[in-house]
């Protein structure tokens, strides 16, 4: 049974295709600059055939039909007719309070799904017209919606209502939403499983650190907090994002320099951050190896990151009472062993004891802490196409 999983953004179009028995990546591959330019197709497939080329491609209708073209083709394709595939799963970024699950999307569903797109305009709109895309491209072929704030919407009240007036939260349906939810929920099962143990057995603290970064407190198998918001700003330091701060610097800033709503979210969201503290790079590699030339702000900002991250799972052993594993995901996550151990230096008190021979590892799954370490840290590469391949087949199925 073939799935293919599409994460459809403003100008590009990642895509796998499963074998969902197997749970094998038949091929993959991601579409680029859409509709600027140089537009280009990068592709795999499991035989390791290599496809690079570039292409006019002005619209995800473009896009896409190049996906449909490429699995198709006679050399490196992996399907002899396009009915072989059984159904699409989509990424959704913003679900609202709508969806706290994935979703077979109907015409009602897709309504719905607009109508949460204020709270995502620059995500939604381009995971709609993937859908929409397809519909058309894939008549009758069922889709699923899977959405990164999904996993967050068990969180309690406490943790999303913001203190300001109630009235916004009713009126706007401002609040904390979260998102990285599906990576959250793979890793922080996968550590359960890891551990042998059922994870309505365990506390977990997952830390996705990647260009974009957000921390989750998992009790029970459910997402309790999260530090990202009603946007992806909140929280962590990012590549470019600033996280957390004092909201009074808005209006002082935008007195100051004159910046209008549209120029302080762009500052916000894309010269902040490591970017923005280092003056030099958004990417984790470049800022530590400048820190490591003796760079001041390079290695502030990589200071003020790891400290943000430290601060969020001291306050998250408080939300949940304690900690039985946490688990560090996404390319920094993944493949950062000193930012890392930076994170979780000195922490013998909390009982953390880090195995920094283990803690060399890049990119695959391991335990990184001792076997007297009271709390288990695991490395955990996350997998969300498989999440969504896995949660289409099983919507489809049951539909
Ligand atoms: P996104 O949020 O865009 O999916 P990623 O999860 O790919 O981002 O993470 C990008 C970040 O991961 C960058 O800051 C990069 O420096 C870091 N990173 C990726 N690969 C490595 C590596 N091999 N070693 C250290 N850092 C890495």
């Amino acid at each position: 049974m073939k799935i293919l999983v599409l994460n459809s953004g403003s100008s590009s179009i990642k895509f796998q295709l499963f074998n969902i028995e197997e749970e094998k990546v038949l091929a993959k591959g991601l579409v680029e600059r859409i509709g600027i330019g140089d537009s280009a197709i990068e592709y795999e497939n499991i035989e390791g055939k290599e496809v690079n080329k570039t292409l006019d491609i002005s619209n995800h209708r473009d896009g896409i039909q190049d996906v449909m073209d490429i699995l198709l083709d006679p050399e490196v394709g992996m399907l002899e007719d396009i009915d072989e595939i059984y159904a699409v799963g989509h990424r959704v970024v913003h679900g609202g309070e709508q969806f706290a699950h994935s979703t077979l999307i109907t015409d009602e569903v897709l309504d719905k799904i607009e109508d949460v797109s204020s709270l995502a305009p620059l995500h939604n709109p381009h995971n709609i017209s993937g859908i929409k895309v397809c519909k058309e491209l894939l008549p009758g072929k069922p889709q699923v919606g899977v959405f990164d704030t999904a996993f967050h919407q068990s969180m309690p009240e406490k943790a999303y209502i913001y203190a300001i007036p109630y009235e916004y939260y009713k009126e706007y349906e401002v609040r904390r939403y979260g998102f990285h939810g599906t990576s959250h929920q793979y890793v922080a099962n996968r550590a359960a499983e890891l551990m042998g143990k059922d994870i309505k057995d365990l506390k977990i603290i997952t830390c996705h650190l990647g260009n974009g970064a957000s921390i989750t407190a998992v009790d029970k198998g459910k997402s309790v907090d999260t530090s990202m918001g009603m946007t992806p700003l909140e929280g962590l330091v990012m590549g470019t994002r600033s996280g957390d701060l004092d909201p009074a610097i808005i209006p002082f800033l935008m007195e100051k320099e004159d910046l209008d709503t549209e120029e302080i979210d762009n500052i916000l969201n894309k010269e902040s951050g490591l970017l923005g503290i280092s003056g030099l790079s958004n990417d984790s590699r470049d800022v530590r190896q400048a820190a490591s030339n003796g760079n001041h702000r390079a290695a502030l900002a990589d200071q003020i990151f790891n400290y943000r991250v430290r601060k969020y799972i001291g306050s998250y052993m408080a939300v949940l009472n304690g900690v039985d594993a946490v688990v560090f995901t996404g390319g920094i996550g993944e493949n950062a062993g000193p930012v890392r151990a930076n994170i979780l230096k000195d922490l013998n008190n909390l009982g953390f004891d880090l195995d920094h021979k283990a803690n060399k590892v890049r990119g695959e799954e391991k335990e990184i802490t001792t076997d007297k370490s009271k709390i288990k840290v695991f490395v955990i590469p996350t997998n969300e196409e498989l999440v969504i391949a896995r949660d289409t087949k099983r919507i489809v199925e049951n539909k």
